[in-house]
């Protein structure tokens, strides 16, 4: 569980990042809206703690920018600013919880375990799209520019996992693990073949290329 925690206090972030390591969890520290948004363009978190009174970019509008690119991520709230007017400006900002300083530790982690509990059951859309790409969740179908793409069983759900972690770089490990069964055998290329396969389907004749391999590193879906 990668965490990226915004905080300018220097002492207030290191008691939490402390706090947290000893839960097992990975903390990457920010000390400004700044730094905290150039981590988040360049990482993957599953959960953002957010200061609101920071540096460059302040809490409320870095919410809103996260939101943006990222419906999910959940985004707990951390801050001095504790009237009720505050609260409702940081959850309509996006944040999935708020909770004002000085805070009791042991909820924090309690809150903190909810919202992963929360993003784990939580279902992306139906239909998930990227360019003029469209998977439907329900009917199992994938158009490209409103033209149906005929998929097997396999390519379909590779398709849908690479897309459920879109501008996200999956590894091969990652998506054998997600895609093929216990059964799977590591060392064998069978991610690379069907990765070939579904972009012979949805990229070979079209515009812009969806599927991307990182070299090294794995494959990514992005526009
Ligand atoms: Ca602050």
């Amino acid at each position: 569980m990668k965490i990226l925690l915004v905080e300018d206090e220097l002492k207030v972030a290191s008691f939490i990042k402390k706090g947290l390591e000893e839960q097992t969890y990975v903390v990457d520290h920010a000390n400004s809206g700044l730094v905290g948004k150039n981590l988040i363009i360049k990482n993957q978190y599953d959960l953002v703690i957010l200061d609101v009174i920071l540096p460059h970019i302040n809490g409320f509008e870095l919410c809103r920018q996260i939101r943006k690119d990222d419906e999910y991520v959940p985004i707990l709230m951390l801050s001095a600013l504790n009237s009720p007017d505050d609260k409702i400006k940081g959850l309509d900002a996006g944040a999935d919880d708020y909770m004002s300083k000085p805070f009791n530790f042991s909820e924090f982690l309690a809150r903190v375990r909810v919202l992963f509990r929360r993003a784990h059951q939580q279902h992306p859309e139906t239909i998930i799209t990227l360019a003029d790409l469209e998977l439907n969740r329900d009917s199992k179908t994938v158009t490209r520019s409103g033209k149906h793409i005929t998929l097997t069983a396999k390519e379909y759900y590779l398709l849908e996992f690479l897309l459920i972690n879109k501008n996200r770089v999956m590894s091969r490990a990652e998506i054998a693990e997600n895609v093929w069964d216990a059964s799977f055998e590591n060392g064998t290329n069978i991610v690379d073949v069907y990765i070939n396969y579904l972009r012979n389907k949805i990229d070979k004749n079209n515009t812009p290329k969806l599927l991307h391999t990182v070299v090294g590193m794995g494959y990514l879906m992005k526009e």
